[in-house]
């Protein structure tokens, strides 16, 4: 019998469970846009609950969650302090400037991770010729970071010297349950430190599509609007919005288990020769490493016909990531095959 491909590409792939679906089959419907649909009504108040934050917004995708929170935050015309490597940047293409009609000011992080020094040397005085800086976004966990954590002591210096400046607040927290898990600390001690937090329903937790947007409630009010200028505005969302629901109170938990499956192939791979990979910084669900020897595409396609589906995330570097749909066994095997093909 032909083996399943273990698919560790992105917690993107994963598919709703047969909960899930008699949650979303079986749903209260309305129009959302008239703001009827009982079942989005209520995800949005269990996710600013669980966020400590006065309402939320459910919302088709994170890239919109954050685009709206960029808009609802700025002006065109404004700047934004971003890292480098966000998701916000680096992946959501070019919409700061396309839909916000903002410009990216680009800070280097560790692993996605800056300090309040790297924001100060950023802003400007005052002046005629500067774009005024509005806004700082912060990613947590940090995707191209390779799942990395943000100390809550430098997440709490970094937006109270925004604050001092006169900046907003955004954390992009697609995978904030992650870093919730891993940390320790609640979702709610992240969010309390930004005035507008984003999250994920279709990664890890594993629903089929969704995300929310969080903050106090006249700025929800404000993102409200642009969520129906960019064309958000869906309406018997509820189907979604029950898997979401589902998701929140069955997969949080669970993540612990995917952590310690990402922790058990960089423990694998990094006695592999070949591999640049300190096990030390995988803290999620991400296993991010070199291969100095050969080119990330070959690896990539050799992997996939051993059953192994990985990502190339640059011409040396591959991603995995551990989710819902991978188990222990899997894990095991997919160790097996990254062994076989690194040792060769
Ligand atoms: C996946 C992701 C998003 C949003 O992605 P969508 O595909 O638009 O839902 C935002 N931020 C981070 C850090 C992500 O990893």
């Amino acid at each position: 019998m032909a083996q399943k491909i273990i698919d560790l590409r992105s917690d993107t792939i994963t598919l709703p469970t047969p909960a899930m679906r008699r949650c979303m089959a079986s749903a209260e419907v309305g129009d959302d846009v008239f703001g009827e649909d009982p079942t989005v009504n209520l995800l949005e108040a269990r996710t600013a609950e669980i966020l400590g934050k006065e309402a939320a917004l459910f919302v088709p995708s994170g890239t919109m969650a954050n685009q709206i929170a960029i808009r609802a935050h700025t002006e065109p015309g404004d700047e934004i302090a971003v890292e480098a490597n966000a998701h916000i940047y680096y992946y959501e293409c070019g919409s700061p400037a396309a839909l916000a009609g903002v410009q990216c000011r680009l800070l280097n992080g560790q692993r996605g991770i800056f300090s309040a020094e790297d924001l100060l040397s950023a802003l400007r005085p005052a002046n005629l010729h500067f774009p005024p800086t509005r806004l700082v976004c912060l990613e947590n966990t940090h995707n191209r970071g390779g799942g990395s954590v943000w100390p809550m002591a430098q997440i709490s210096a970094v937006t109270q010297t925004a604050r001092r400046h006169g900046l907003r607040t955004h954390l992009d927290g697609a995978r904030l349950w992650n870093a919730a898990i891993a940390s320790g600390n609640p979702e709610k001690a992240f969010a309390r430190l930004f005035d507008s937090v984003s999250v994920c329903f279709s990664k890890g937790l594993g629903a089929p599509a969704g995300s929310a947007l969080a903050g106090d409630a006249a700025w929800i009010q404000r993102a409200r609007r642009f969520r129906k200028q960019f064309g958000g505005g869906m309406r018997q969302a509820g189907i979604l919005a029950a898997g979401a629901l589902h998701a929140l109170d069955h997969h949080r938990e669970r993540l612990a288990e995917d952590h310690a499956h990402a922790q058990q192939l960089a423990a694998r791979l990094a006695n592999c020769p070949g591999v640049e990979l300190n096990p030390a910084t995988v803290e999620t669900n991400m296993v991010i490493f070199r291969c100095l020897q050969r080119p990330a595409a070959g690896l990539v396609e050799r992997l996939q016909a051993l059953g192994v589906r990985a990502l190339a995330i640059g011409p040396d570097q591959i991603r995995l990531v551990t989710h819902l749909m991978v188990s222990s066994r899997d894990i095991q095997r997919a160790g097996d095959i990254l062994v076989r093909v690194f040792k060769s």
